[in-house]
């Protein structure tokens, strides 16, 4: 039960978020979050605790990777208490719903959680693929409404940034709604198909691989296509005259490169179009798209331009391979030094396996990002600029349902957490619009006291386990190598 209602007949008036719902006996209020439960509001899901165990047979992560934490919470504790379904503190001057003191090492630690109404949120999203998905600062929808927009490629990702204060609130009603499903889906682990203004249709789903225009994408490209003929480089040398690797960023060119020049590979007369920028590097040889290398392109030769006689010669051999070995083809030049496709060697065929064998699966990430430098930390301290300070100086660990997550530098507590880390259905919303996202701070119960916590508020860990549900922590079916 919680003490946020108010009675009206025999409804219920729930004040956990702005909405202010009335809830009926036996009904749910909008978020379905909050029930009315013979008389009582109670928060319908459970509160999660998570406790590090083998028995479940489960991987075990640390609780912090790297060495800068002093250890006693990190290893210590076996037992967790996250936000999730701990309810919220809205509106903020109260106590956060749990702060649960435990025992870790002898030193008296406390935990604050609630589950914090982000109005300030959304996701990134990096996608593993090199087919073109549309220009940067492209509108990106969901059922037709923008949703966010495409940012800065990385290196072999795509980047949507998704959400933010300005699509939840200063748009339309509808807007604001499917941003916030959005964002609510994409953060629980559901797929969201998004189209692309001027680009293509994705579905992402995160620690699963994109669907780009309906076609699954198997794996990351190994490099770009200077990158890869440094590392294939001595592998192709001896077994054939020429490489292109084509990339819509950097195509590489074997004879050109600095690696071919320390090989001794001698000069081809190969003419690329587009932009050189160093040796054997060049820039837009045709546009981005869905085709070899991330370029628009279904036949590599367009890239090319006649070969200068002075250099070329009759029978000359030339392999063409994209950036992830999806496509390869191998030529000949004839008599009149056109290339002609011939049947691959098995030794070039391999040197395509192996650039395929080192792709990574290509996959979607999902980060989610908001900002919890505001009210929120009112039900945390009575001085709220005292916690920012105390996450700043490490004093205080910020989790998000358990999961590691980066604070950024600068002012205010935004966060950053890999929604793949987090236990399953962490998230909620209220339609105000905005997410409800669990986060939790732990500290000693001294440093607690000495930033004006609600002392009063502190109860044992033991008082919570009754109405909890307990899961293993970390989280079963995580993806492998992405452990905290
Ligand atoms: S939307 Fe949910 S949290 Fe907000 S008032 Fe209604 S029931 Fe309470």
């Amino acid at each position: 039960m919680t003490d946020t209602s108010s009675a009206v007949a025999d409804k219920i008036r729930c004040d956990a978020c702005p909405v202010m719902c009335y809830i009926k006996p036996g009904a749910a209020g909008a978020c379905d979050r909050y029930a009315n439960h013979n008389g009582e509001l109670v928060r319908v899901d459970p509160h999660i605790i998570l406790e590090r165990t083998v028995s479940h047979g489960g991987r075990l992560v640390p609780f912090q990777a790297g060495g800068d934490w002093d250890g006693k919470i990190v290893h210590g504790p076996s037992t967790f208490v996250t936000a999730i379904g701990a309810g919220t503190t809205y509106p903020d001057y109260k106590p956060a719903p749990f702060i649960v003191s435990s025992e870790v090492d002898g030193v008296d630690m406390v935990t604050v959680v609630t589950e914090g109404i982000f109005s300030y949120c959304g996701v990134k999203v990096k996608i593993d693929t090199d087919r073109y998905l549309g220009p940067e600062t492209a509108t990106v929808r969901a059922e037709g409404e923008a949703v966010g927009h495409v940012t800065t490629s990385e290196y072999g990702s795509q980047m949507l940034s998704l959400g933010g204060v300005h699509h939840l609130t200063g748009g339309s009603k509808k807007e604001g709604r499917v941003t916030c499903d959005t964002l609510l889906h994409l953060s629980n682990g559901k797929p969201v198909e998004l189209t692309i203004d001027g680009g293509s249709t994705v579905v992402v789903q995160a620690g699963h691989a994109p669907v780009v225009n309906g076609l699954t994408e198997e794996r990351m490209r190994v490099g770009c296509g200077s990158a890869t003929i440094g590392m294939f480089a001595k592998q192709w040398q001896g077994k054939i005259d020429e490489v292109v690797v084509v990339d819509d960023h950097i195509t590489g060119v074997l004879s050109e490169h600095q690696a071919g020049k320390l090989l001794d590979i001698p000069d081809t007369g190969i003419k690329l179009k587009g932009r050189r920028s160093t040796p054997g590097r060049y820039f837009q040889v045709a546009e981005p798209g869905t085709g070899w290398g991330g370029t628009n392109i279904s036949d590599p030769l367009a890239i090319l331009g006649p070969f200068d006689p002075k250099a070329a010669r009759p029978g000359l051999t030339m392999l063409m391979v994209s950036t992830t070995g999806e496509h390869a083809a191998y030529y000949q030049l004839d008599d009149g030094l056109r290339p002609v496709e011939t049947e691959m060697p098995d030794a070039l065929r391999q040197s395509v396996a192996r650039i395929r064998e080192n792709c990574e699966p290509a996959l979607c990430t999902v980060l989610f990002m908001a900002g919890a430098g505001g009210s929120l930390r009112a039900g945390v301290t009575e001085n709220p600029v005292r916690l920012t300070r105390s996450v700043k100086d490490a004093l205080t660990r910020v989790t998000s349902g358990g999961a590691p997550v980066y604070v950024w530098p600068g002012g205010g507590i935004t966060y950053m957490v890999d929604v793949t880390q987090m236990p399953a259905n962490a998230f909620g919303y209220v339609p105000t619009p905005a997410l409800v996202a669990p986060i939790e701070f732990t500290m000693r119960l001294s440093d607690y006291a000495a930033l004006g916590g609600h002392m009063e508020s502190v109860r044992p860990l033991s008082s919570l386990k009754v109405n909890a549900e307990l899961l293993p922590w970390p989280r079963q079916g995580s993806i492998p190598g992405q452990g905290g």
